[in-house]
């Protein structure tokens, strides 16, 4: 049987509670058998020795008290499922090995008797019958075989030897048999259940791995999915965040880096500066070599200041021809040395598209900003500086006045 075969695996706590009822009604037919067993065996086999009678009776009363033992067990405590399980199959056991040894005891008591000796014979097919039973317990017709085994040679010798006594023990042994069969009529039901319960146990079993193998799909698809969509997400933010032109950021990049800067500078107590930058008579290169040209020199321009800013500091386009560059923690000072290096390198650099011995210049206005002063003067103050360095002759860096 299916049942048999993965008994580990599906004995759950319903079959634990099935087997918990089957030795409880076991139990009640030990306490049955206990005494009528002896007193039975005694009527049957009258003219064994008493010594050995004797003997009989107390290995018989010892392996009862063991299984009865064992069946109180199960009354008593209340056990881990596996555990039930493993008792379960200590009682079967017994039950087994007792129906087998019982008839040859018997035999090796009256060796040179005829009777015994069918006797044990025919309780060899009903212990061969028992072990069918117990294993393939489903199959009913098997556990009719196995009582009516068990009871045809002791009704034939009563039917045969009559008398008062004997119909007394007769109606007993109808009783016992009832008895007997009630148990293993439940017994047989209850089998039944427990495979098909775990019959049922096994395909949900099958239907939730599959469920499982499914979601685990899905949970794939849906992590790989979500990593395209952070993808997706970061692409998107950094052309929000750039200027489509020259790659740099973009005004309202600038913005929010301004504001941010000034409030981790009032946090820190740190400067930082700032400075707008406005190219040089470019409106000449766009009228002189058309608007692809200058797009090209803002684009140039951008890298070249871009490769020579340090870590932190960043480069926007303001709008136009007008950048700007953003220093977190340095003062105006430092600013305006970088910046001075930078333009000084425009204004020697060869870009592409313009003709050879035609520079870019720009000018620049630096301003250096405390904690807590606000992002809007700290641009005016840059602006001035730049407007300052226009008036000065283009070409030059200048610092914020209040700063010189
Ligand atoms: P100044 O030295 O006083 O700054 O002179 P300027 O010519 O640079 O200043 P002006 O404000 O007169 O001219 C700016 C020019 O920049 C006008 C406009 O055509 C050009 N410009 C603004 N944005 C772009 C752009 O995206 N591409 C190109 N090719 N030209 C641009
Ligand atoms: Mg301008
Ligand atoms: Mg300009």
């Amino acid at each position: 049987m299916k049942w048999l075969e993965h008994e580990p695996i599906v004995f759950g706590r319903q079959e634990a509670e099935l087997a918990r009822e089957t030795v409880a009604m076991l139990r009640q037919s030990v306490r049955d058998a206990f005494v009528v067993i002896p007193f039975f065996a005694y009527l049957m086999y009258p003219h064994v020795p008493w010594q050995r009678g004797l003997v009989w009776t107390l290995c018989f009363l010892a392996e009862e008290l063991w299984l009865g033992r064992l069946c109180a067990r199960f009354g008593r405590e209340v056990l881990p499922v596996m555990e039930t399980w493993g008792r379960y199959l200590e009682v079967r056991d017994i039950l087994l090995a007792s129906s087998m040894a019982w008839p040859t005891i018997m035999w090796l008591m009256l060796p040179d008797q005829e009777g015994p000796y069918r006797m044990v014979v025919l309780l060899w097919l009903v212990g061969a019958f028992a072990l069918a039973c117990l294993l393939l317990a489903p199959c009913q017709d098997l556990l009719r075989g196995y009582i009516v085994g068990y009871w045809a040679y002791p009704f034939y010798r009563l039917y045969h030897e009559g008398g008062n006594l004997y119909l007394a023990i007769l109606i007993g042994c109808v009783i016992y048999m009832l008895v007997q069969w009630e148990f293993l009529q439940s017994f047989h039901l209850q089998l039944q259940d427990t495979a098909d319960l775990s019959e049922r146990n096994e395909s949900m079993l099958a239907s939730v791995r599959a469920l499982h193998r499914d979601s685990m799909a899905k949970k794939t698809l849906l992590e790989q999915r979500q990593h395209q969509l952070q993808g997706a997400l970061q692409h998107m933010k950094k052309l929000a965040e750039s200027d489509s032109l020259t790659g740099c950021y973009n005004q309202r990049a600038l913005r929010e880096r301004l504001d941010r800067c000034a409030e981790d500078s009032l946090a820190s107590g740190r400067p930082w500066a700032l400075a707008m930058l406005d190219l040089d008579y470019f409106k000449k290169v766009n009228d002189t070599f058309g608007h692809q040209v200058g797009d090209s020199v803002l684009c140039q321009t951008a890298k070249l200041i871009e490769s020579r800013l340090p870590d932190g500091a960043i480069l926007a386009r303001y709008g136009g021809e007008e950048f700007a560059v953003l220093m977190p923690e340095r003062d105006g000072l430092e600013l305006l040395s970088l910046m001075e290096e930078i333009r000084a390198l425009l204004s020697t650099s060869s870009l592409d598209d313009l003709p050879v011995g035609r520079v870019q210049t720009m000018s620049v206005g630096v301003a250096g900003c405390l904690p807590g002063e606000p992002v809007r003067q700290c641009l005016k103050r840059a602006d001035i500086a730049l407007y300052r360095a226009k008036e000065g002759g283009r070409n030059r860096v200048c610092l914020a006045v209040d700063e010189i």
